[in-house]
């Protein structure tokens, strides 16, 4: 049986997120890109309304959604702003490696707080020399006595300037490849973390993105996340349950675009009618439509799949790369149907456009959902569609 209607909950979750993205998030949007201001505030407002820390379990006092319910949230909030929704989103992300590999002790002392008190976190594996290539990453913990010392860089680092704990890959084991890796929960203040002026960033200004530098940073042997030599294979299994939900994002920040486009097509008047008459035009909203409805359906799949207990890391790879070369698509072709004015900041497919890009690039470039897909291909896995 297939069933595409979401629940009475789900229902109540989407009009939440949605009202939030009217009321919060779309009328400070544009200034918030212009200034690159941190939007604390309606941080805090999603973090009382209950839009933040989603997967957080019932025993620590959290909601324990599931991802296909994240996936609903995200695109709405999206829709809003994509710099503002990376930002609290960020906690989902930085929490996945933790829910995914922590035992109850670690998880009570910084994942029960969070429902109690606001608390922002994130998620460090990238450095400046290993991106896509995590296996490559150079910060170490040593060993020594009752805790690990740590040394090294990060990079690009969301929410690194205001979180109060990061979830921090490192090699423990610098001859043992992937299987030498191994992660930690870094409280921000401990001695030795230095973060990194706020980057500027082509798009989604008011997402906080740092780098961290570690020096001989010292952190209790119970603050490894899972057991040491596991830090890779927990990142990886984070990725399944983070990558639908970026995907969504994209569809959420393709929506946006397509709903301005085709209010400004059918207003603007070009030879005597409205440019949307012209199929030049029109055809591009249809694609449009089309493309959004077949990325909403994508993350949904890959949500869904891993929510009742199936792999889902093909489908997530296959969403995560179609929804975002969609998204940087779509909105190019919003700035088309606005013309000069698509050009210009005071119209806001321009903000899209920019927003767009760093779908293809955060979380697995569109390169790299590409490589894990033709494994899955070349594996002679996957392509028979889910072992439901
Ligand atoms: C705004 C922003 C926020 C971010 N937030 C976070 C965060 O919170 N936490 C975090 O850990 N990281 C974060 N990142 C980092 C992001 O995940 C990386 O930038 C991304 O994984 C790419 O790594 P890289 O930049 O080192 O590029 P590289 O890995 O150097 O890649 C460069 C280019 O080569 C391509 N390439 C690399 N390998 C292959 C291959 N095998 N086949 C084909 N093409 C390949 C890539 O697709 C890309 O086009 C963020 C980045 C940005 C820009």
């Amino acid at each position: 049986m297939i069933d595409f209607s979401l629940t009475e909950e789900q229902k109540a979750l989407r009009d939440m997120a949605r009202d939030f993205a009217k009321n919060e998030i779309i009328p400070k949007s544009a200034h918030l890109d212009e200034t690159g201001e941190y939007p604390m505030d309606i941080l805090k407002k999603a973090w009382e309304i209950g839009l933040m820390n989603l997967h957080i379990e019932q025993k620590f006092g959290g909601p324990e959604m599931h991802d296909l319910d994240e996936v609903i949230i995200a695109e709405e909030l999206n829709f809003g702003c994509s710099g503002v929704a990376t930002a609290i989103l960020a906690n989902n992300l930085a929490l996945a490696p933790v829910l995914v590999g922590a035992d109850d002790d670690l998880k009570k002392k910084f994942v029960e707080p969070m429902t109690h008190e606001f608390r922002l976190v994130a998620y460090a594996v990238t450095e400046p020399g290993a991106g896509s290539d995590v296996a490559g990453i150079r910060t170490t913990a040593v060993r020594k006595g009752d805790e690990y010392i740590l040394n090294g860089s990060k990079q690009w680092i969301t929410n690194a300037g205001v979180s109060d704990w990061m979830f921090v890959l490192t090699k423990t084991d610098i001859n043992a490849g992937h299987k030498g890796m191994s992660g930690f929960i870094v409280d921000t203040k401990s001695p030795g973390v230095i973060i990194g002026k706020k980057e500027k960033n082509m798009g989604q200004k008011c997402s906080d993105t740092r780098a961290v530098t570690f020096e001989d940073v010292k952190i209790p042997k119970n603050q490894m996340v899972g057991k040491e030599g596991d830090g890779f294979k927990i990142a990886m299994a984070a990725f399944d349950h983070t990558r639908p939900c970026v995907a969504i994002g994209a569809v959420g920040v393709a929506r946006s675009a397509f709903e301005h486009s085709v209010r400004y097509a059918n207003t603007r008047s070009a030879f005597g009618k409205t440019i949307s008459s012209n199929q030049g035009i029109s055809f591009i909203l249809a694609e449009m439509a089309r493309d959004i409805e077949a990325g909403r359906l994508l993350s949904w799949q890959s949500a869904w799949l891993i929510d009742n207990g199936f792999k889902n890391t093909y489908q997530a790879s296959i969403a995560k790369a179609f929804c975002a070369d969609m998204c940087v698509r779509v909105c190019t072709d919003a700035v088309q149907v606005f013309g000069g004015y698509g050009y210009n900041g005071e119209y806001p497919v321009e903000k899209l456009m920019r927003d767009s890009k760093i779908f293809q690039i955060y979380e697995g470039t569109s390169q790299i959902q590409r490589v894990i897909i033709s494994k899955y291909i070349n594996d002679g896995k996957g392509i028979e569609g889910p072992n439901l």
